[in-house]
């Protein structure tokens, strides 16, 4: 059994910790944040993250706090269909639902599933010094800490990764986007529908249920720089305003937000790296393979990775042979999901009228089987 020290207690960061103290590893998480917030609105795990959450002991923990969604629908802006993709055959063949959650309510699931005193909080980490038997963290309180191995699990922004590899910089999708979680029982909106709309002039809205009446929606606009001044100044009513020509019930859901409930962040990812294994140090989650969320799997492979960790501990005989084997297993599928994000990020922000006429009627015309592809590489996951 060995020592490890985890960077970063998000839900990566739990997840694995979960996984290694079932395995009888030790392990200490080193938080940052001096408490771990309720922030965040929903996220949808796929059926291959709730198979993960299966693998680690979590799927009951989890499972009751989230609704499954059961259909995927794309529209164009007056609410016409472009696709519409039943999930429910994937989530019958695999056993494993697709599952709407606001992400607090996942985070909380993970840490509950801990004995307490296994996340230190308002612990960042500076950094870390390897030798051929140990790894040795220092923290920006002075403090420090050894253990066997240290895994990076500490987001987009990694300390970690940038020690490692300085120039792998995370990259700017173009794009910015207003996330809130709201209430919304009396829209009756049909359960387990899932929206996503693309518009004109590089407008996108989607909207999630993710359980007790709550849905979450998101609202991308183009935007020609990171915090772009025009938007740093956004309120509520500006992001009315700019999605008020949207079929129902995109204006609804928008009227049922409370300015404090709006949350921004530019959209960002990080270019596919070579490597998540360098010696006694792993990269996981957004760390190791941050992803535009067009796919909705950021959540999901950070639960992938700690599941597949695990598997590779029980298997390998030495840390640097699990290590690796969980880079050969992951990277594939990590930076494939990463590509097509981008991709479908670039089609769905598209703003040239022509462009978007031309897309909207390719997405139409899309054969069923196509996207039922799509969906089976996405959820039937075979490492
Ligand atoms: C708009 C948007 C929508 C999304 N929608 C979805 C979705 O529908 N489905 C989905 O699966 N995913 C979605 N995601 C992505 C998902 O939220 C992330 O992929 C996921 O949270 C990654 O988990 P993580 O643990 O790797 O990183 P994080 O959740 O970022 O956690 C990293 C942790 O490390 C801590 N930390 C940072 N630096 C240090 C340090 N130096 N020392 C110690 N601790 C540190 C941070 O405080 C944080 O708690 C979305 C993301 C965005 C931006």
């Amino acid at each position: 059994m060995a020592d490890f020290l985890i960077i970063g207690g998000g839900i990566g960061g739990l997840a694995t910790a979960r996984a290694l103290l079932s395995q009888g590893h030790t392990v200490q998480v080193h938080e940052a944040a001096p408490e771990l917030r309720e922030v965040g609105a929903g996220v949808v795990l796929g059926a291959n993250a709730m198979r993960a959450l299966h693998a680690l002991g979590l799927h009951d923990a989890v499972r009751p706090h989230g609704t499954p969604v059961t259909r995927l629908d794309l529209r164009d802006q007056q609410g016409r269909l472009l696709q519409s993709a039943d999930t429910t055959p994937f989530t019958r063949r695999l056993g494993f639902d697709n599952l709407g959650i606001h992400r607090a309510a996942l985070q909380r699931a993970l840490l509950s599933s801990l004995p307490a005193g296994t996340v230190r909080l308002g612990s960042a980490l500076e950094q870390f010094t390897e030798s051929a038997r140990e790894v040795t963290a220092t923290f920006a309180d002075g403090s420090t800490a050894r253990a066997d191995a240290l895994i990076g699990a500490d987001g987009i922004r990694s300390r970690v990764r940038r020690q490692l590899l300085p120039e792998a910089q995370p990259r700017y999708a173009g794009y910015t986007c207003w996330r809130a979680v709201v209430e919304a029982q009396h829209l009756h909106l049909p359960a387990g529908e899932s929206c996503e709309t693309w518009g004109q002039r590089g407008r996108r809205f989607g909207y999630v249920p993710v359980g007790q009446g709550l849905v979450y929606w998101f609202a991308c606009l183009n935007s020609p720089e990171p915090r772009h001044p025009r938007f740093r100044d956004f309120r509520l009513t500006d992001v009315q305003a700019a999605f008020a020509d949207f079929h129902a019930p995109v204006p609804a859901l928008l009227a049922l937000t409370r300015p404090e409930q709006l949350l921004w962040n530019d959209i960002l990812d990080l270019p596919p790296l070579s490597h998540l294994a360098y010696g006694r140090v792993l990269l996981l989650g957004d760390a190791g393979h941050a992803t535009t969320p067009n796919l909705g799997q950021g959540a999901g492979m950070a639960v992938e990775d700690a599941a597949t960790l695990a598997r590779c501990l029980a298997e390998a005989a030495d840390l640097a042979t699990a290590f690796s084997r969980f880079e050969q297993r992951r990277l594939p599928r990590t930076t494939r999901v990463v590509r097509t994000s981008w991709q479908v990020g670039n089609i769905g922000q598209l703003e040239n009228p022509l462009l978007v006429q031309l897309r909207n009627a390719a997405m139409r015309l899309l054969p069923a089987a196509v996207s039922r592809q799509q969906m089976a590489w996405l959820y039937e996951v075979n490492e």
